[in-house]
């Protein structure tokens, strides 16, 4: 493969889905690659991105996600990008972008946790970001992710003056044994007040895996 062609790591793509990651029917497609180290990640094969993973080119993604054209026009539906953290693969999603002009619906299920430049590129072409927040508490944000949280509310902050509350769903969840309903309560006032108006609060569901490593400090993870 020719490696001046930007390249996407895919994780999955989970078709004919209904008003759950964007309105209409949506095609999630998922990336391998994230910044951050979240302690009850779902996706846990998800955070790192190997070598010997399969990586797609443009034609090859466009290939496998248009046979429900006309239900994503019909309905006002389109692709959803999720990670890992698709924004590390701003790159490639602008090379999509730029060669198919589709009349899809473009979302972005997002930590915001990279740099402000990767956000800046898809601008132009994301209809609609799912911010996955974590928590607005400095320290449990970096308890939990292993990350500062300052580059997610530095680009939030920026991204909201960009594109407008309409466009940035946030959402916070309960996560157990890091944080309490008043700290989420707290993240969404604080979300509120800087002027951020769809906000979601919602529970993590610990499964098997989860309830196993309860008792495990978060740096073991
Ligand atoms: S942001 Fe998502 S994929 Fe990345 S570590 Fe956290 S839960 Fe896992």
């Amino acid at each position: 493969m020719d490696t001046t062609i930007p390249t996407y790591p895919l994780y999955l793509i989970s078709p004919l889905r209904m008003e759950v990651d964007g309105e209409g029917v949506t095609t999630l497609v998922t990336s391998y690659g994230c910044p951050l180290k979240c302690a009850w990640c779902i996706n846990e094969q998800a955070k790192i991105c190997r070598e010997e993973i399969k990586r797609i080119t443009v034609e090859e993604l466009y290939d496998r996600v248009k046979a429900h054209n006309l239900y994503y026009l019909a309905t006002g539906g389109g692709l959803t990008f999720g990670g890992g953290e698709p924004l590390l693969q701003c790159d490639f999603l602008e090379c999509f972008f730029q060669t198919y002009q589709t009349g899809w619906k473009y979302n972005l299920e997002t930590s915001l946790a990279v740099p402000w430049e990767n956000v800046e590129k898809l601008i132009p072409y994301i209809d609609y970001y799912i911010v996955d927040c974590k928590s607005m508490n400095a320290s449990t944000y970096q308890a939990y992710t292993g990350c500062s949280g300052q580059l997610m509310r530095e680009n939030l902050q920026l991204l909201l003056k960009r594109v407008g509350t309409d466009k940035i769903k946030v959402r916070i969840p309960f996560i157990p044994q890091y944080h309490t309903r008043e700290e989420q309560e707290k993240s969404k006032e604080m979300l509120l007040a800087m002027g951020l108006t769809n906000i979601e609060c919602f529970s993590y569901v610990l499964r098997e895996f989860h309830k196993k490593n309860m008792d495990k400090p978060a740096d073991m993870e």
